[in-house]
């Protein structure tokens, strides 16, 4: 299994009001496998994301990725962790608003301490999403579109082994979120990376291998497609 979650809880304390974000999550996910979090605003699939991220820590339970457990790892050693195995793609890009497109993609794997490459991976990483002209662009000089193929390079310049993608084509027009998704797909599949994919659109829950669908911090159901529509 590439990604096991055990019995993940997560209480986040508001004054002295408690709210139950998860209660007692578990799945796995195969390697090389698509998974779609489904479910209403408020339902917790921002928060498993970040626990399987490791951009914060379970009340209760755990995360293994590629057989690692995440509370092992000292902070260091999880930067570390995340930049080898894990690409994160968010709705709002979070891009480094003072790099370039080429500094961007290039930061996963200066982080991992790569030394020689390092612009040639990244320059070959923003052709293969269709920035060749974009390289040395701002991010306020790119379209949300072209902001969001930045990110995608990033998250998959290091060829990881999980792709965590957040409702990516959140905040983009309908056509252009499209491409973005078709590209996220084409990708993961194209370097054989799983994915967990936070959405509210079932269609393209469709497109992945399996649905888990959420509500008030809990799994309601978590189906595999028998016959997976075709990705791609
Ligand atoms: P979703 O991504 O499905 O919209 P979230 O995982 O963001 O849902 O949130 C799940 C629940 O946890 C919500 O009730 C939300 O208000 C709460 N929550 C999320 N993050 C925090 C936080 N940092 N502090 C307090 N409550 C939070
Ligand atoms: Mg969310």
């Amino acid at each position: 299994m590439m990604l096991k979650v055990n019995n993940l809880s997560k209480v986040f304390m508001q004054g002295q009001d408690s709210i139950n974000a998860l209660s007692q999550v578990s799945f796995a996910l195969e390697s090389g496998q698509s998974l779609a979090l489904v479910g209403p605003s408020g339902s917790g699939k921002t928060t498993i994301l970040s626990l399987i991220a490791g951009l914060d820590q379970p009340t209760t339970g755990t995360v293994e990725i590629n057989n690692t457990q995440l509370t092992d790892l000292s902070e260091k050693q999880l930067a570390i962790f995340r930049a080898k195995n894990m690409g994160i793609v968010f709705q709002q890009f979070h891009l480094m608003t003072h790099l370039t497109a080429l500094e961007n993609v290039s930061l996963p794997l200066e982080i991992q301490g790569l030394v020689s490459d390092i612009q040639q991976k990244a320059s070959e990483m923003l052709d293969a999403v269709g920035l060749q002209d974009r390289k040395n662009h701002l991010p306020h000089q790119l379209s949300g579109g072209e902001r969001q193929r930045v990110a995608i390079a990033r998250a998959c310049v290091a060829k990881p082994k999980i792709l965590l993608a957040d409702e990516p084509s959140g905040s983009l027009d309908t056509q252009t979120g499209l491409k973005i998704m078709d590209l996220l797909f084409a990708t993961a599949k194209d370097q054989g990376s799983s994915l967990v994919l936070v959405t509210h659109d079932l269609q393209l829950a469709l497109r992945c291998d399996q649905q888990i669908h959420l509500s008030g911090g809990k799994i309601v159901s978590n189906t595999t497609n028998m016959h997976p529509i075709i990705r791609s």
